[in-house]
C-alpha cells in the first residue's frame, strides 16, 4: 500500500498503476475509519482493479472550528485497517496542499447545495463539492463510492459530475449500522453512554415513518417523525426533509414515487444524520 501526501506522489502511485492497466476506484473519506467506510472500499474493489482511499478533515466543509477541532482522527488505526482490506494508495494531504495558498476557485451546485441540509449547515456542501472535485482532478479515478447515508451529499456529487462531464461514474452504497441499528459514523464516538442510547431514535423514527408510507402524505410522514423524536428527550430534532429521491425536489401532498427521508437530530453539540428511501 503507497501512503501519500503530496500531489505529485499520488499521481506517481497512480500512474504506475495504470501503466499496469489497471482501473482505479476511489473512496473519499474524512478517515476514522469504521466498517461502513470499508463497506464503501469493498464496493470500489468489486467495480475495479485497485483502490485508492483519500484521509482529509476537510475544514471548508465544517461551520463552526469547535466541530473541525473535534473531529476525531487515528491515522495509524486507518492505515492499518486500509492495509488488510488490500487498497492500493492512501491520499493523505495537508491543508496547505489542497487548499494552496492564494486559491480562489469553488466548485457549488447551486440548487442542491443550498437546500434541505444545506440550510442547517450554510456552506457546508460548496465546500463537499470544492475539494471533492479536487481530490478527483488529482486522482482521476474511474469509480468512486459514497455512501447513501449522506444522501444529500450523493446527489450534490452526482450532479456536480454530470454537469461537469467529469469522466467518472459515481456508485452509492448503502448504509451499514450496529448491530442496534444506529448508522455507523465517526462522530458516535463522541456521544456520551446515554446520547449513544438516545441515537437510537433516529434509526426507530425512520422505521416509524417507512410503516406508514404507503397512502400516506408528506404532512403525516412529517407528524410520525416529529412525534417519534419528541419521545426522547436528549435529542433535538435539526432538520427533517421528505422529498423526491432522486431530484431532492419538494412534494406536496401524498408521496408519488421513492421518497428520501432525511433527518439530522442533535445530541447536544453533536449532530448525527440519518435517510431512508421509502416507496409508497
Ligand atoms: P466521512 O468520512 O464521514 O466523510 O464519510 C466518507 C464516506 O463514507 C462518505 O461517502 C459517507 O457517506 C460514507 N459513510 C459514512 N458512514 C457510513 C455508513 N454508516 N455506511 C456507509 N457509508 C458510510
Amino acid at each position: 500500500m503507497q501512503i501519500c501526501r503530496s500531489v505529485a506522489d499520488c499521481r506517481a502511485a497512480i500512474a504506475a498503476l495504470r501503466a499496469k492497466g489497471k482501473t482505479i476506484g476511489m473512496v473519499p473519506t474524512m478517515g476514522f475509519l469504521h466498517d461502513g467506510h470499508m463497506s464503501l472500499v469493498e464496493t470500489a474493489q468489486t467495480h475495479t482493479d485497485a483502490v485508492a482511499v483519500s484521509i482529509f478533515v476537510n475544514p471548508s466543509q465544517f461551520g463552526e472550528t469547535a466541530d473541525l477541532d473535534a473531529y476525531p482522527r487515528d491515522e495509524n488505526r486507518d492505515l492499518e485497517m486500509l492495509e488488510n482490506a488490500g487498497v492500493a494508495v492512501v491520499f493523505i494531504p495537508e491543508v496547505e496542499t489542497m487548499y494552496p495558498s492564494g486559491d480562489e476557485t469553488i466548485v457549488e451546485t447551486t440548487r442542491m447545495a443550498n437546500m434541505l441540509h444545506g440550510l442547517v449547515r450554510p456552506g457546508h456542501f460548496r465546500g463537499v463539492t470544492t475539494v471533492v472535485a479536487r481530490l478527483f482532478n488529482i486522482v482521476q479515478p474511474d469509480v468512486a463510492v459514497f455512501g447513501e447515508k449522506d444522501y444529500q451529499q450523493l446527489q450534490v456529487i452526482k450532479r456536480m459530475v454530470a454537469d461537469l462531464h467529469m469522466p467518472l461514474t459515481i456508485i452509492g452504497a448503502p448504509t451499514v449500522r450496529e448491530a442496534d441499528g444506529l448508522a455507523m459514523s465517526s462522530r458516535n464516538v463522541r456521544l456520551t453512554p446515554e446520547d449513544r442510547t438516545a441515537a437510537l431514535i433516529l434509526s426507530q423514527s425512520l422505521t416509524a415513518a417507512e410503516a406508514t408510507a404507503t397512502g400516506a402524505t408528506v404532512a403525516d410522514l412529517h407528524k410520525v417523525i416529529a412525534d417519534t423524536v419528541a419521545t426522547e428527550p436528549r435529542a433535538t430534532l435539526k432538520g427533517l426533509d421528505i422529498v423526491e429521491a432522486e431530484t431532492l425536489n419538494t412534494i406536496d401532498g401524498p408521496l408519488h414515487g421513492p421518497t428520501a427521508i432525511m433527518i439530522s437530530v442533535a445530541f447536544g453539540d453533536i449532530l448525527l444524520i440519518d435517510q431512508r428511501v421509502v416507496t409508497p
